[in-house]
């Protein structure tokens, strides 16, 4: 029998393959109240789906994740679009030609749109620590006001550091998007399972040859269960008792509130970098484009991880926690019948079609 701990994309795809390739039974241990991990959704009293681990939007330019999830779910096709509130003014995210123009007069706007144009292209995406280093005084401006306005703000929020206490990939990353393409991903294939997330992950698992234990912590009765191959996809520290220390993570607290009205904001995420404690509100309505007269968002407070208190969100990218997270892996790899897998197991922030097609690879050359 094959065991896999934890419901989530990555334990419920693999257990898939292997009840309709192998023929195997499964059985998936999962200590929450529900399937799904962390893209678990629910239809609230207006039949809106809400995410109740935060707003997902799906996007991948992977024909094959693409393929393997169109087996079980149709698609709203869904472009996400986020705006930041800078200046109390809505700009889109990522800053492109048109935040350009939202957020400066239009002379300056314009000569910002010839510069970037000229050094760049089009359709460019420029880190603004590249803008930064550029010999233009208005390309520096452009790169400080994002780094100040958008960016700054938002990460001590997000992750209670200042950038420099975080690798400079996440830095490095915050681009301007030379483009009037307000979509926050430029992914081939987007969109939303019309049924919502956990219907999708239910008709995974559709197979006999699964059987599923709710309400129960692989901890509490790992000395009792047999198998011929573990799947984990908890953390990897408290499988191994905390042996080299507590990986650290982001938490985070959302507080859903519903309004009667019909729209609260503009469109699906709004981001905050420079006001309030919360970092963005979702509005979930608009993923499925519901049609109802009161509206639910969602609040999102980042805060400090506490284990066994909150639930773990983010790995911190950092020099210690990878230091640490590296001990553990070499211990893991010690393991013949275990096999490691997900974002709590990887201690990675994996996308949904990065989890996907991360557990069909582990499917494909370890079964
Ligand atoms: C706030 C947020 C927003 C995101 N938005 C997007 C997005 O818009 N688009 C996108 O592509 N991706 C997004 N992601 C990423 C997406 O959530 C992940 O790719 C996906 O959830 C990873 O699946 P997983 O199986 O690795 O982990 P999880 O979904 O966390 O599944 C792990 C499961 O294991 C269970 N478990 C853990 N320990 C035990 C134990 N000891 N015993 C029993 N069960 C256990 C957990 O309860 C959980 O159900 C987002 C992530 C976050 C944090």
């Amino acid at each position: 029998m094959y065991l896999i701990i934890g419901s989530g994309l990555s334990g419920i795809v693999i257990a898939e393959r292997i009840a309709n390739v192998l023929k195997k039974e499964v059985l998936i241990i999962e200590k929450r109240n529900h399937i799904a991990g962390n893209i678990y959704d629910f239809k609230d009293e207006n039949g809106i789906f809400i995410h109740k681990y935060g707003p997902h939007a799906f996007h991948t330019n992977s024909k094959k994740v693409w393929d393997y999830l169109s087996r079980f779910t149709g698609w709203y096709p869904y472009f996400h679009k986020v705006r930041a509130v800078v200046d109390g003014i809505e700009v889109p995210l990522p800053f492109n030609l048109n935040s350009i123009y939202k957020a400066f007069p239009p002379t300056l706007a314009a000569k910002l749109e010839a510069k970037l144009i000229d050094s760049f292209g089009y359709n460019e995406k420029i880190p603004i620590l590249k803008l930064k280093e550029f010999d233009d005084k208005d390309l520096q401006f452009l790169s400080n006001y994002i780094y100040e306005k958008v960016f700054l703000g938002y990460t001590l929020k997000q992750w209670g550091l200042s950038p420099e206490k975080l690798y400079s990939s996440v830095t490095a990353r915050v681009p301007v998007y030379i483009s009037r393409d307000d979509r926050y991903f430029q992914d081939k294939y987007q969109g939303i399972p019309e049924n919502g997330y956990t219907a999708m992950v239910e008709n995974i698992r559709d197979n006999p040859l699964i059987k599923i234990e709710l309400n129960t912590d692989y901890k509490d009765i790992k000395n009792k269960l047999k198998f011929e191959k573990l799947i984990y996809t908890g953390c990897i520290d408290e499988f191994f008792d905390f042996k080299f220390g507590e990986l650290c993570y982001r938490s985070l607290n959302f507080k859903p509130k519903t309004y009667d009205v019909e729209f609260f904001q503009s469109l699906a995420q709004m981001n905050y970098p420079e006001n309030h404690d919360y970092t963005r509100v979702t509005e979930y309505k608009y993923f499925l484009n519901t049609q109802a007269s009161a509206t639910t968002v969602s609040f999102e407070y980042p805060q400090k991880y506490e284990t066994g208190k909150n639930d773990p969100y983010y790995p911190i990218p950092n020099d210690d926690n990878n230091n640490m997270y590296i001990k553990y892996k070499e211990e893991a790899e010690k393991l013949d019948d275990v096999i490691f897998v997900g974002r709590l197991a990887e201690y990675k922030y994996y996308n949904m079609d990065q989890i996907i097609a991360r557990a069909l690879e582990v499917f494909e050359t370890v079964f």
